[in-house]
C-alpha cells in the first residue's frame, strides 16, 4: 500500500493540448479518491500519467515515497482498470486474471492458485473456463477487477469502470467495489464523470476542469460548500440555483426580490457589489403567495422526483428551483416563493 503524490504534474500532448496543468495532489495510503469532471478535462490523462502509460511533460509522480516519474509502467507497482476492461478475448477467465502474474514470471501453479483465490472472492468460480465473449457486462467487469486484485499492486487506478453497466448493475457494482476497496485497503484513484457515483463512493474527491483541479474535499464539503460556480453547477442531482445578485446592505437583490445575505458571507460583502448567489433546490422551501424574504414568482414546471418534486418558478424572467416534499407540491401556474436557507446559501465572485 502506498500514498500517491503528484507535484506540479503537467502533460502537454504533441499538438499543444495542455491536458494537465501543474497539478498538485496527495492521495493518502488506503484512501478511495474519486476524480470527477466533464469529458475531455484530463481524467484519463491523469490516470495514465500516474500509471506511466503517458510521460509527464513536467512535475513529478511519487508513489509510496518513491519518485517514479521516469520509471516504466511495469516498475511502478500500480494496476489500472480501463473503461472497456481490456480483457483478452482469446483467453479464458483464469488466464485473463493471471495474465499480469505471467508477465511478472510467477510460476504457473502459483498463478492459477492466485487467480482461483481472487475469483472466489468476486463470485467468478463457476466462470473460470469461459472467454470474455461468453460473459455479461457485469461479469466482465468483475474479471477486470479480479485481474487488478491478483497483481497485489500498491495502488489501483480505475478509469470509469462502471460506465458500461446498465443502471441497476451499476448501483450494485458501486457498493460492491467500495466494500472491496475497504477490505483490501488499497489506495485507489477512481475516475468518473458521474457526480452521484463520486459522491457515493469517495472518501475524498477532486473536481477537474480543463486540466485544472477546481476543488478537493470530502463529498459533504464539495456538496455543501462548492468552492466556485463551476463545481456548484457540476455537483448535485438537481443543479444549484446560481443567480446574479447585488449587495444592498444586509440583503441581496436577486431577480428583483430581496433575500438575506447568507450566513457564510456575513460581513464580507461590499455594498453595491455584484455577485452570484447560490442555493441548492434541496436547501430551500416553497411557500404559496408572496414572501418577504423569498424569491416570488409563478410555478412553471413540476417534475416528479419520486419522494419529492422539483418545482421550477419564473421569478421576473429568471428560473429558480426548489425541491418540495411529496404531498406539498404547488399547482402549476400558482404564485409562490422559493425561500432559501440562510445557513446553506452561498455567494460567489467568480461568476
Ligand atoms: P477525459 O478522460 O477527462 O475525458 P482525456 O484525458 O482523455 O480527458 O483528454 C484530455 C484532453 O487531452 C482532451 O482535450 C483530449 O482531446 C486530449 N488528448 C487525450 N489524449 C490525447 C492524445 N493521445 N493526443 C493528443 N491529445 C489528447
Ligand atoms: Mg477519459
Amino acid at each position: 500500500m502506498a500514498a500517491i503524490e503528484l507535484r506540479g504534474l503537467t502533460k502537454v500532448y504533441p499538438g499543444g493540448v495542455k491536458a494537465l496543468d501543474s497539478l498538485d495532489l496527495t492521495v493518502p495510503d488506503g484512501e478511495f479518491f474519486a476524480l470527477l469532471g466533464p469529458s475531455g478535462c484530463g481524467k484519463t490523462t491523469l490516470l495514465r500519467t500516474i500509471a506511466g502509460l503517458e510521460v509527464a511533460t513536467g512535475g513529478a509522480v511519487v508513489i509510496g515515497g518513491r519518485d517514479v516519474t521516469s520509471v516504466q509502467p511495469g516498475g511502478r507497482d500500480v494496476a489500472m482498470v480501463f473503461q472497456d476492461y481490456a480483457l483478452f478475448p482469446h483467453m479464458d477467465v483464469t488466464d485473463n486474471i493471471a495474465y499480469p502474474l505471467r508477465i511478472r514470471k510467477v510460476p504457473k501453479d502459483d498463478r492459477r492458485a492466485k487467480a482461483t483465490e481472487v475469483a472466489a472472492r468476486l463470485g467468478l468460480e463457476q466462470l473460470m473456463d469461459r472467454r470474455p465473449g461468453q460473459l455479461s457486462g457485469g461479469q466482465q467487469q468483475r474479471v477486470a477487477l479480479a485481474r487488478v486484485m491478483a497483481t497485489q499492486a500498491q495502488a489501483f487506478l480505475f478509469d470509469e469502470p462502471l460506465s458500461n453497466l446498465d443502471a441497476r448493475l451499476r448501483l450494485e457494482a458501486r457498493t460492491f467495489l467500495k466494500k472491496l476497496q475497504r477490505e483490501l485497503g488499497v489506495t485507489t484513484v477512481f475516475v468518473t464523470h458521474d457526480q452521484a457515483e463520486a459522491l457515493a463512493m469517495a472518501d475524498r474527491m477532486a473536481i477537474m476542469e480543463a486540466g485544472l483541479i477546481r476543488q478537493i474535499g470530502t463529498p459533504s464539503e464539495v456538496f455543501q460548500r462548492p468552492a466556485n460556480t463551476f463545481v456548484a453547477g457540476f455537483i448535485g442531482s438537481t443543479p444549484m440555483n446560481l443567480l446574479d445578485a447585488v449587495c444592498r446592505g444586509d440583503t441581496l437583490e436577486v431577480a428583483g426580490c430581496k433575500v438575506p445575505v447568507p450566513a457564510s458571507a456575513e460581513g464580507l460583502l461590499v455594498d453595491g457589489e455584484k455577485l452570484v448567489y447560490g442555493v441548492r433546490p434541496e436547501y430551500t422551501s416553497y411557500r404559496a403567495g408572496t414572501v418577504e424574504d423569498g424569491l416570488t414568482g409563478s410555478v412553471v414546471i413540476l417534475e416528479n422526483l419520486g419522494a419529492s418534486h422539483l418545482v421550477t418558478l419564473d421569478v421576473g424572467g429568471v428560473v429558480v428551483q426548489a425541491v418540495v416534499p411529496e404531498g406539498h407540491e404547488p399547482a402549476l401556474g400558482e404564485q409562490g416563493a422559493v425561500v432559501p436557507r440562510r445557513d446553506r446559501a452561498l455567494v460567489y465572485r467568480d461568476g
